[in-house]
């Protein structure tokens, strides 16, 4: 029997995965759930042996029941490659008195690789299985990390284009380069006169556009989305969770049944999300450290109960977590709530109208067991790079610091000294500026040569992905008005 997948917001329409992986989001507003989260099928002592590929099969083919051992197989094999500089593909590294789980070793050198160099296999399967004919055009819009992964996931991946939007002045000059540069004859990239609201809004708009969808599908064509409310970039976020308690048992940095603790630098909840899934899983994982900077609608949903989005927009130096709508939070309330579709339904309908909602006092005695959560400024966040170097010699970037203050701030607080790895979510080369700025050099170069100066005042070796920019090409220089994405679109399929 094939695993079904519901929609948080109804319980009544049945998708396979690779159904829900194809639709991306439910037409009724909600997030595609497995009826129920498997258990682990492998003991311990059987995963810690394991590579990376073959933890990926184990966890995934629980999840994705109707693909093949083939299938599932050959997409995790295209996947997890020489494309990421190291064969651990998720690397641990030890400092300071906790475990960092480096997500950086891929393309685009972010964590957002770890399921976009999958995704577009598993959509492309999904295809083939559900006899979809039409090529799927790819619609993103990114605030810099999504758009390149997302990108360097599709470039080239027969059935597929990709168009990527993204504000033209709201994105760092290394994240820019990277996306302009990019290969491959499917790929196209516009930016826009807006911020990222704008970009993500027109996106939306053309997703809800039947006349357009009935245009496409004329043409051959039909839209999908790569942004992580897709199912098909959660499940792969899981495998990195029980390969990391896998390993660290194996090395014997824990004992049988150990609990680990978990930080996870966090913006839409996906990251985290996915390691709560490992736990259900049956990994023993402990306290689940949320992780926030000053945009910390969760740190006051996590200690009020209430979510409220009716704030003000802060620019931090960690960019990838500047969001006030955490899209997968309500994944977590359908499991909390019981499977409450109704609750999660008005729950959300309230978002919508008044930008804010309260949860019920079980779902938040649930929350308080599973959940500890924390925030950190930008100032605490350059210290901590700061120190992290000084002390430790590890360079870390200002997402990762964040996680790491906030993991300081809990122990203090709480005694609790349970192991804990702290996830690793970007390369410090990604945020050259301010990590710069965090180990006091103050005059920047300018371009791609704060690579080279970030290199000469730490020793450490710029990322391949990164040094290869400048003999990279500018391919895209279109900059458009918010008016005329759907006209972009248009022309680039014709
Ligand atoms: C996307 C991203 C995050 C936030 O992850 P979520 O799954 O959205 O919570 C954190 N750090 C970096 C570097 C990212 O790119």
């Amino acid at each position: 029997m094939d695993l079904i997948y519901r929609s948080t917001r109804n319980e009544a329409a049945c998708f396979t995965a690779s159904q829900a992986i194809l639709k991306g989001l439910a037409d009724d507003g909600g997030l595609f759930v497995p009826e129920r989260i498997p258990a682990l099928t492998k003991s311990m002592d059987e995963l810690a042996k394991m590579s990376y590929q073959e933890t990926a099969y184990e966890v995934m083919k629980q999840f994705l029941t109707d693909f093949t051992e083939e299938e599932l197989k050959d997409c995790i094999s295209r996947a997890y490659d020489e494309k990421f500089d190291t064969k651990e593909i998720a690397p641990i590294r030890e400092a300071d008195g906790a475990y960092y789980l480096e997500l950086f070793h891929g393309a685009t050198i972010a964590f957002k690789d770890m399921a976009l160099s999958i995704l577009p296999h598993l959509l492309i399967t999904s295809a083939r299985k559900n006899q979809v004919k039409n090529e799927i055009v790819i619609l993103t819009a990114t605030s810099g990390d999504t758009g390149k992964a997302a990108l360097a996931g599709f470039a080239d991946v027969p059935g597929t284009r990709i168009v990527v939007f993204y504000p033209k002045n709201g994105v760092s000059p290394i994240q820019e380069k990277q996306m302009v540069t990019q290969k491959g004859a499917n790929t196209f990239v516009v930016g826009i006169r807006g911020n990222f609201d704008d970009a993500q809004t027109g996106v939306k708009k053309m997703f809800g556009d039947k006349a357009l969808a009935e245009e496409m599908a004329q043409a051959g064509f039909q839209f999908s989305s790569a942004n992580s409310i897709n199912i098909g970039r959660l499940v792969p976020q899981v495998v990195y969770y029980v390969y990391a308690y896998a390993k660290l048992y194996g090395a014997g940095k824990l004992a049988k049944d150990e609990r680990l603790n978990v930080v996870v630098p966090t913006g839409n909840f996906g990251n985290i999300l996915a390691a709560y899934y490992a736990k259900l899983m049956g990994v023993p994982i402990g306290k689940l450290i949320c992780a926030s900077n000053d945009n910390k609608v969760l740190y006051d949903f996590f200690r009020t109960g209430t979510y409220d989005r009716n704030r003000e927009f802060i620019l931090t130096t960690s960019p990838s977590m500047d969001i006030l709508i955490s899209s997968n939070l309500e994944r977590m309330l359908f499991e909390l709530s019981g499977r409450d579709d109704r609750l999660v339904r008005e729950y959300m309908s309230q978002l919508a109208e008044y930008g804010s909602y309260r949860v019920d006092s079980a779902i938040r005695t649930k929350l308080k067991k599973l959940f500890s959560a924390g925030y950190c400024d930008d100032q605490q966040t350059q210290a901590m790079i700061a120190r992290m170097w000084n002390e430790k010699n590890y360079l870390i970037d200002p997402h990762t610091a964040v996680a790491f203050h906030v993991l300081e701030e809990y122990r203090e607080e709480t005694g609790d000294d349970t192991v804990t790895i702290a996830v690793s979510t970007a390369s410090p080369f990604k945020f050259c500026g301010s990590v710069l700025d965090a180990l006091g050099v103050k005059e920047h170069k300018t371009g791609l040569e704060i690579l080279d100066q970030l290199t000469e005042v730490t020793g450490v070796p710029t990322p391949a992905p990164l040094a290869r920019l400048k003999k990279r090409r500018r391919r895209f220089d279109n900059v458009v008005d918010k008016a005329a994405m759907k006209s972009c679109v248009l022309d680039f399929l014709k």
